[in-house]
Order: C-alpha cells, then structure tokens, then sequence
C-alpha cells in the first residue's frame, strides 16, 4: 500500500495537491477537514460539535478525530492506498495513528510536507475564502488557524523527522511546479522500494 501523508499549514496547498496525487496513483482521498464538513451539512451529532471549534479557529478534541478516523479508514478495505489530509494535527493524534496503521501493516510510507511563507498564506486563504464558502476563512479566524497550527502541529515535523519519513517541499511556486516537486518524491520512493 502507498500511504501518503500531506503536511503543511492552513493555506498551503494540501487540499489541491492531495486530489492531483490521487489522480495520478489512483489513492483515496481522506481528508478531515472535508469529513467535519460533510458531517455539519447533514448536521450530525459529531457535525455540531465539531462545528464549534471549527468555527474558531480551534482543533476538534482529539478523541472526535480519533473515532472519525477509526470508522472511515475500516470501512475502505479495498484501495492501493490512503493520501492523509489534515491529520494528524496533534501528537496525541500522531502517536495513535501509527499504532492504528501499522496494528492494520499499513503503515504510512511518506510524509510530505508543503512549506509555505506565512504571508503567502494569508494572501491564499482569504483569495479562496471569495468562493470557498467556509465559515473559516476569514481573518481573524485565519489567523487563529495558524496560532494553532504552530503552537500543535508544527511540532510534530521533529515527530516525523524522527522516523526518517519526512520529505519537505518549497511550496512557494504554482500548483503544477509544487506537483512536481511532490511527484519527484514520490516516485523516487515507489522506485526504490
Ligand atoms: P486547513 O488545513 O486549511 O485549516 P482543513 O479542512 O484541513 O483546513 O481543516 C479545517 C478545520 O477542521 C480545522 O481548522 C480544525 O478545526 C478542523 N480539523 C480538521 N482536521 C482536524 C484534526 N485532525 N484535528 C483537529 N481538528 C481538525
């Protein structure tokens, strides 16, 4: 199995970039930004919690994501493989991911990373937040998002670094070039398996 973890801040790209990989080596795409949506559109129960906390800026708990997690990944037995979106955020999430991956022998296989100036961030969210229709993106929330993302996900490179997995890419460039780059790791991996 290919297990393709997309890391990076809010506004860096992952969201785009996961769909090109899937495209192109045929993966699932498993994104919780997109499942907490769906949830709140249909206004369930996690939806209306989750709700809360996006709506600030904030991170669902841990123990929310967990079970989201959990429930969809089990119910998707049958794909080559997973690109990961927006989680693991947390250490807590990091360390029962692994456990959780390999306990399944799927463990991931890459983590890549999308670096992105700060200001290059701000400038790209509030240009989606146009016709994104996300009660996130929008200023002050937006830079709640990043406070967070430095202060609990960011640390979590030297998680990653730590297991030899980690692949940063300078994200400062057009969408195509940053596939490029992403498509260079990625197949420089599948190559030398
Ligand atoms: P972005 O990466 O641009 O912030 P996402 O769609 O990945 O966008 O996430 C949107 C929001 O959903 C986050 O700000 C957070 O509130 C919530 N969220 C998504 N994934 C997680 C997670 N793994 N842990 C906690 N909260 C999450």
């Amino acid at each position: 199995m290919l297990n393709i973890l997309i890391f990076g801040p809010p506004g860096s790209g992952k969201g785009t970039q996961s769909l090109n990989i899937i495209k192109k080596y045929n993966l699932i795409h498993f994104s919780t930004g997109n499942i907490f949506r769906e949830e709140i559109k249909k206004q369930s129960k996690v939806g209306i919690l989750a709700k809360k906390y996006i709506d600030k800026g904030c991170l669902v708990p841990d123990k929310i994501v967990v079970d989201i997690i959990s429930k969809n990944i089990n119910s998707k037995n049958e794909t080559k493989g997973f690109v990961f979106d927006g989680f693991p955020r947390t250490l807590r999430q990091a360390e029962f991911f692994d456990d959780f991956m390999n306990k399944r022998n799927t463990p991931v296989s890459l983590v890549i990373s999308i670096e992105v100036e700060e200001q290059e961030l701000y400038n790209r969210i509030l240009h989606r937040a146009k016709d994104s229709d996300r009660s996130d993106d929008n200023l002050k929330i937006i830079k709640n998002r990043i406070k967070v993302y430095k202060k609990q996900t960011e640390p979590l490179i030297k998680y990653f670094k730590a297991q030899d997995k980690y692949w940063p890419i300078n994200g400062m460039a057009d969408i195509d070039t940053v596939f490029n780059r992403i498509t260079n790791v990625i197949d420089n991996y599948i190559e030398n398996k």
